[in-house]
């Protein structure tokens, strides 16, 4: 891509009202607009990186066994009074009339909409275990929309379910969408922590949110500091062996780690100062066992061994997309800009050409850019007319791992001078090895 035909609206200012770094930064590095209190587009800059962080959800629910399929925003309100929530949601809910005054809402999730798919074609045990997701547009009507797309009103969730005869099959469902988070948000470059959530009413341990520890994070989290050394599963990990995965699970919910809704007090007093670490986090992911709930009131049922027909226990399991590329930003992010790590950055490389209309300058760019391309990555080309400092303030501001710089003096001696966003380091090497170095 050629900066000078991308749509990359910079501010050079910062805009005042954004109370967060990851806001200021995707407002300036052009990721997002707001068009209305807490609903936002998402400008090509910002598409590119949820993209990314949707195709790596993706790869991990496929891989953990689960099923894509696309439910739509507009549920019908019939459907919600069928599990008592019409009334019970309350105001976060976006209620909506059509020409015929029947009653719709903006979906603020799916679980009543999956149940019914679900009960109107399976009927036998022998089709589970099922888990169907979406990556959908939700709305829920937020008292307090703040920090861009942190906590707006029109978000991006994905959301899966999952239907099993009984409660032990629905454990290792549990544990399958447990182990595919770990593996998400560590690909994203995030350290998750899984936290015991509240499972009201349900009861039991199988409610976790996955909370990333940020100063901005809006809840107070207490952890034991042993989760900053604990490995996540490689991509080897067998969704098949419920051992393995039960064993994983084990080892990631043993230490400590609560919420301030769920916290232990005296279990925090017997930790040794050292291993307590109480900061601020921010949710980005949240799995729920809550067997069956929904498909009892709504009749979702199958056929089980011996004949007689049971309630199917169901889970659901929301990550938050657009949630996540502020996370990541405030996780990773210095004084110039955001500093995106390689698996979601928008663009592999930014090439800047120093001088355009030079013509040795032009001539490596040239060269350079369908190089890389040829190598499988990804370029910004900045091809524009613009001062040398411009140039390396945006560069830094939108926060591409690695940068390719060409100046005249240096395209005439055959050389151009690569620079890691990350650490700033640079190194000069020759034109001919640049697409080597940098794939
Ligand atoms: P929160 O506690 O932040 O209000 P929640 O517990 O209401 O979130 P869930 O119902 O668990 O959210 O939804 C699953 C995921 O969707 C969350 O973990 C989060 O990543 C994302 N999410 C929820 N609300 C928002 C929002 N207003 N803006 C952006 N993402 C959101
Ligand atoms: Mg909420
Ligand atoms: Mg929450
Ligand atoms: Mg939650």
């Amino acid at each position: 891509m050629r900066l000078s035909r991308f749509f990359l609206p910079i501010l050079k200012e910062n805009p005042k009202e954004a109370e967060i770094v990851s806001h200021r930064l995707m407002l300036r590095a052009g990721m997002i607009r707001q068009q209305a209190a807490g609903i936002y587009s998402f400008l090509p800059l910002g598409k590119r990186v949820l993209d990314k962080v949707c195709a790596i959800i993706r790869e991990e629910q496929d891989r953990s066994g689960a099923i894509e399929l696309l439910m739509p925003t507009i549920q019908s309100a019939d459907l919600w009074r069928e599990s008592g929530r019409y009334e019970a949601y309350g105001k976060e809910m976006l209620r909506i009339a059509d020409r015929h005054e029947r009653e719709l809402l903006f979906g603020p999730t799916n679980e009543e909409m999956v149940t019914d798919i679900f009960r109107s074609s399976v009927r036998s045990y022998k089709d589970l275990p099922l888990n169907l997701y979406h990556i959908q547009w939700k709305f829920r009507d937020e008292v307090r929309p703040r920090f861009g797309v942190m906590r707006s009103r029109e978000f991006l969730m994905k959301d899966a379910y999952s239907f099993d005869l009984d409660f032990e099959a629905a454990q290792i469902a549990y544990h399958r969408m447990f182990v595919a988070y770990l593996r998400t948000f560590a690909r994203c470059g995030l350290q998750a922590i899984p936290m015991r959530a509240d499972t009201g009413p349900i009861g039991g341990n199988l409610s976790h949110e996955f909370i990333i520890l940020a100063s901005t994070g809006e809840s107070e989290v207490f952890c034991h500091r042993d989760f900053l050394g604990l490995t996540v599963p490689g991509e080897d990990v067998d969704f098949a062996d419920a051992g393995a995965l039960a064993a994983i699970v084990r080892d990631w919910t043993t230490p400590y780690a609560a919420t301030d809704e769920m916290h232990d007090t005296a279990a925090w007093d017997a930790l040794s100062a050292d291993d307590r670490l109480a900061a601020r986090g921010i949710e980005v992911g949240h799995i729920f066992y809550f067997g069956t709930k929904y498909s009892e009131p709504m009749n979702a049922v199958v056929t089980g061994p011996d004949g007689k027909d049971v309630p199917v226990h169901m889970g659901s399991y929301g990550i938050g997309p657009s949630r996540l590329l502020a996370a990541i930003i405030e996780a990773s992010h210095d004084e110039a800009g955001i500093v995106w790590p390689k698996s979601v950055a928008p663009f592999d490389v930014g090439l800047i050409n120093m001088k355009p209309g030079d013509a040795d300058c032009d001539a490596a760019c040239e060269t350079l850019y369908a190089e890389l391309g040829r190598a499988g990555l990804d370029v910004l080309y900045d091809d524009q007319d613009t001062r040398a400092g411009a140039k390396f303030a945006t560069m830094d501001l939108i926060g591409l791992p690695v940068q390719v710089i060409v100046g005249p003096r240096g395209a005439k001696a055959g050389e151009a001078e690569i620079k890691l966003r990350a650490t700033g380091e640079r190194e000069t090497i020759p034109l001919a090895a640049v697409a080597a170095r940098v794939a």
